[in-house]
């Protein structure tokens, strides 16, 4: 972790160079300002780097995955299979050497848990403006990463830029276009309502977000310190208007601390064991309730409105209007949640009415586990 926070002055320094930079060669503009709460990104190598995770990932689980005596041009690994065009001989090698590399350092390790993929990522976004990440270009695009590393991204980078990134990007853009309206009317309103019931404050700085073709296997995720929020566009779990849910729960793990934290007070001054993702549960049914009245129909801005025309099961409401919570939708309380649920509705939903106090929902929600 040191050896990347040593490298912050360089990065200050290039932040400091962008302006200059993007006059003199114009790069795509990745960040869709000025939004309240979110900055939200759609960053190159971040895609790269997961899409080569997701590459990885199926190959490791495909029980095919060896099975490369495949001498067709078509490429053998699912994800660039979606690529327009045939790859070249060359291309198809730099991307399989890529995927190779992802499949022996990366494709085990957790996204979320593990501190060098988090890091990774980290540094990846930082250097979301650069052509290349070795500096041999630009200096201030060394992104400090080890030589083996830098080269099978630099190598893999053009193949994806020609086959896959242009898909990718525009369902990117795509999803932010959507869920912009929404963060600049709802999104100060959301955030302060939910830090309130957190018993916290917001962070004052914008919430950076990587909207990535793939995220992890929950669709998006959030790591600390500094908080950042990814999230995946083609995942079918995030469309429509539970895109603003995502963005509201990814961002609330970023300040929930305190839940999580009584909780677990409360557990062992009961002498009782601590219910693994309560917590979560607890985020999930609260971003949803919140969410709740900012998505009945007469507050949805009129893009909203328009996408929502879609067939009514894209689009999270229910038949009746209403709107549908992610977790509810998703099925989560019934796979293994119910409880929880039981417990939020009795005990944690009159402090969102404000019929009662922090302390006292936690206190009556541990006490009746
Ligand atoms: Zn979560």
């Amino acid at each position: 972790m040191r050896a990347i926070l040593t490298r912050y002055p360089l990065l200050l320094a290039a932040a400091l160079l962008l302006p200059l930079a993007s006059q003199a060669a114009p790069q795509i503009d990745t960040t869709y300002g000025p939004l309240p709460v979110f900055e939200l990104h759609s960053g190159f190598w971040i895609n790269l780097h997961h899409t080569l995770y997701q590459e990885a990932r199926q190959r490791s689980n495909s029980p095919s995955s060896h099975e490369s005596a495949d001498k067709s041009s078509k490429p053998t690994l699912p994800v660039m299979r979606a690529a327009r065009a045939p790859l070249t001989a060359v291309e198809q090698r730099a991307w399989e050497d890529a995927v190779a590399y992802y499949v022996v350092h990366y494709a085990t390790q957790d996204l979320l848990f593990s501190t060098e993929l988090l890091l990774l990522k980290n540094q990846l976004g930082d250097f979301e403006d650069c052509d290349e990440l070795s500096g041999a270009r630009k200096k201030t695009c060394d992104a400090g990463l080890s030589p083996k590393l830098t080269q099978i991204l630099d190598a893999a980078a053009p193949v994806y830029r020609a086959h896959l990134w242009p898909d990718h990007d525009r369902a990117n853009r795509r999803w932010i276009a959507r869920v912009a309206p929404l963060v600049r009317e709802q999104g100060v309103g959301l955030s302060e309502r939910l830090a309130d019931i957190y018993q916290t404050r917001w962070p004052k700085d914008k919430i950076r977000v990587d909207v990535s073709a793939y995220a992890n296997w929950a669709g998006a995720y959030t790591t600390l310190d500094p908080l950042r929020v990814t999230i995946a566009s083609l995942d079918a779990r995030n469309q429509g208007a539970e895109a603003l849910e995502v963005l509201f729960h990814e961002a609330s793990h970023g300040i929930a601390q305190p839940v999580e934290l009584a909780i677990n007070r409360e557990c062992r001054q009961r002498d009782k064991a601590i219910p693994r993702d309560l917590w979560h549960a607890l985020i999930f049914y609260t971003t949803g309730e919140v969410i709740k009245p900012v998505m009945s129909v007469q507050h949805l801005p009129e893009s909203t409105i328009v996408s929502s025309a879609s067939p009514t099961d894209q689009d999270g409401s229910a038949p009746g209007g209403g709107y549908v919570p992610y977790a509810v939708r998703e099925g989560l309380y019934q796979r293994g949640w119910d409880d929880y649920l039981k417990l939020l509705t009795r005990f944690w939903q009159p402090y969102l009415d404000n019929k009662t106090t922090f302390d006292d929902a936690i206190a009556h929600m541990v006490s009746s586990l």
